[in-house]
């Protein structure tokens, strides 16, 4: 039975006139299909529990629960500016990258690393961002790659990117596992200012950095508030792959060229596209930031940095150049002058073993394959006695 009924405002929209004047904006003019909706949505829940009519829960808060969003906030965030309600409770960054290509829109431009992890290139394609495959070039027209190769050791010439709207960096990346410097940010986040341009940063891996002295989150760096969206999950920390949980840290300092506020449309965005994360999986996540669960997923991230040691060493060993193990649970290993997808092959036919092909993460991976160190120990030790044989 409905015990109660509580109304529930989605979206307060502070009147434009009230940013102050002196705030950083940037140059991303605001998504005209998401103004158009309507300012206040107002909608009743029925507050019931779960198993009980005292303690059922039907739908929750899209932008998740208060209280891990405040664990979000102090665990992550602590000191670096980032408050609860800065805070949107996911079902992980695959789901809310698309949502926040929704958001931006179709008009916007896009830079993103190159190699890097599929989602992004794939969700801008889709909203219409880029213009067709160039099957010469191996890349969509209009869409800004910015190179990571060994010769740059994976950070991008900011002086040869093209401005966009957005830009979209990894740290640690996956495939290279480049953990970026808190120099490398700081001119990263610059270029963002400079050009008006919205970082989205995305920190999957931040706690499988080794390198402590490097920034674990973009707001680290003094003024990203201004200018970058950061997105995480527990799935690469808890094992929540399956389970989905994740989060998308909006500041509210952060503005589009009309000074309104991103993180108002983003809630917009997700209240119609998203229902909030499964209560089950947020009591799980909440469970995950107490003291027992901090241990718990820390120690579940050392024994994926040592598999991927154990890859590394393998590899090394055999004479291959392997970058940035260090940071990342995978292992990106050089066949130079080698196409990928022939050393994809001749690894899976001879040993059996799956690894990825790195030009599949754009074309700057040609040459290189990802391995990855999550798997059971076992096999992974099984693995490197066959990548062994083949390569002694
Ligand atoms: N971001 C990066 C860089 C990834 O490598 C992955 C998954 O492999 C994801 C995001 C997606 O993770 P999830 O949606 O489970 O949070």
């Amino acid at each position: 039975r409905i015990s109660s009924r509580v109304a529930v405002k989605c979206i307060a929209s502070p009147p434009v006139e009230d940013v102050p004047a002196l705030a950083h904006r940037t140059k991303v003019a605001r998504n005209e299909h998401v103004a158009k909706l309507q300012v206040g949505y107002l909608f009743p829940e029925r507050a019931q529990a779960l198993s009980t009519v005292q303690g059922y829960t039907g739908y929750g808060a899209e932008q998740g629960d208060k209280n891990l969003r405040a664990a979000i906030a102090s665990t992550f965030y602590q000191n670096l500016g980032i408050e609860e309600d800065d805070v949107f409770v996911s079902d992980g960054v695959k789901c809310d990258i698309s949502r926040l290509q929704v958001l931006f829109g179709s008009k916007v431009t896009m830079a993103i690393q190159d190699p890097a992890y599929p989602a992004y290139v794939r969700s801008s394609v889709i909203l219409g961002q880029t213009g067709p495959f160039q099957e010469n070039g191996e890349r969509f027209a209009k869409l800004e790659y910015m190179k990571c190769t060994p010769d740059n050791d994976f950070f991008p010439d900011l002086s040869n990117v093209a401005r966009t709207d957005v830009i979209v960096f990894c740290s640690p990346n996956n495939p290279t596992g480049l953990a970026a410097s808190r120099e490398q940010l700081t001119r990263l986040v610059q270029f963002a200012k400079d050009n008006g341009s919205i970082i989205v940063y995305d920190s999957e891996y931040s706690m499988y950095m080794s390198e402590a002295h490097k920034p674990r989150s973009i707001f680290d760096i003094p003024g990203a508030q201004e200018v970058a969206i950061e997105v995480s999950s527990f799935s690469k920390y808890a094992g929540f792959t399956g389970v989905r949980l994740g989060w998308t840290v909006v500041p509210k300092q952060l503005l589009y060229s009309d000074g309104f506020p991103v993180a108002k449309d983003f809630s917009r965005v997700i209240c119609t596209a998203f229902n909030g994360a499964s209560n089950i999986a947020q009591a799980g996540g909440l469970a995950c930031l107490s003291p027992d669960g901090l241990k718990a997923m820390s120690q579940m991230v050392g024994f994926y940095k040592e598999n991927t040691g154990i890859i590394t060493e393998t590899f090394n060993d055999l004479g291959f150049k392997v970058y940035r193990g260090v940071n990342a649970p995978y292992v990106w290993v050089h066949f130079p002058g080698r196409s990928s997808w022939e050393v994809f092959s001749e690894i899976l036919e001879k040993t059996h073993v799956v690894t990825i092909p790195g030009s599949g993460f754009g074309p700057s991976g040609e040459g290189f394959v990802r391995v990855s160190g999550f798997g059971h120990r076992d096999n992974v030790l099984e693995a490197c006695k066959r990548f062994k044989d083949l390569y002694k």
